[in-house]
């Protein structure tokens, strides 16, 4: 079975972006506005020899009603049936409540999970990182999605500790 990697994090963190550069497609909706990914959208990728799925999801903002409620429901089914969580958080926006909310219940399912650090581009990693060790995850991993910055490492990463 090829393992299964969810995409998590609160709206606009670049999810669909990564979504699309792991699945080299252009298939995940991918907006400046907030949240528009409603549903899981599923996609297939490879690194070397190792084929994996993807799972993009709406996204967990913290404050959730009406249909974002659904689509947090919907991020959460996708953690829980994930081998893998990729939990983005944004070093633009630093670290959030959400974020925070989102990490709770991660370390609440010890499921592996790896906090990837996104939009890293034109920052001084070190300082833009520093924050989020405060959500008690573990390691962090730095991307830059739009640039394709980071990923080939992130993935080496990812699949060679499954
Ligand atoms: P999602 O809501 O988490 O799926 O986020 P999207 O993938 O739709 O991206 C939200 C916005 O962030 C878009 O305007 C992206 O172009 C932008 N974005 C995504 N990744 C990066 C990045 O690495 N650097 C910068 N500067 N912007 C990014
Ligand atoms: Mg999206």
């Amino acid at each position: 079975m090829n393992p299964v990697i969810a995409l998590v994090g609160r709206p606009n963190v670049g999810k669909s972006t990564l979504f699309n550069r792991l699945t080299r497609t252009r298939d995940a909706l991918v907006a400046d506005l907030a949240g528009l990914t409603r549903d899981r959208k599923f996609g297939a990728g490879k690194v070397g020899e190792r084929d994996y799925i993807v799972v993009d999801t709406g996204g967990i903002s913290g404050m959730e009603q009406g249909l974002d409620a659904k689509m947090a429901e919907q991020s959460f089914q996708a953690m829980d049936e994930a081998d893998i969580v990729l939990f983005l958080v944004d070093a633009r926006a630093g670290l959030t409540s959400a974020d925070k909310m989102i990490a709770q219940h991660l370390r609440a399912t010890e499921k592996k999970t790896y906090v990837v650090v996104n939009k890293i581009d034109g920052l001084n990693p070190d300082v833009a990182t520093s924050e989020f060790y405060e959500l008690g995850l573990g390691e962090l991993q730095t991307i830059a999605a739009t640039h394709n910055r980071g990923i080939n490492v992130l993935m080496d990463h990812v699949l060679n500790e499954l």
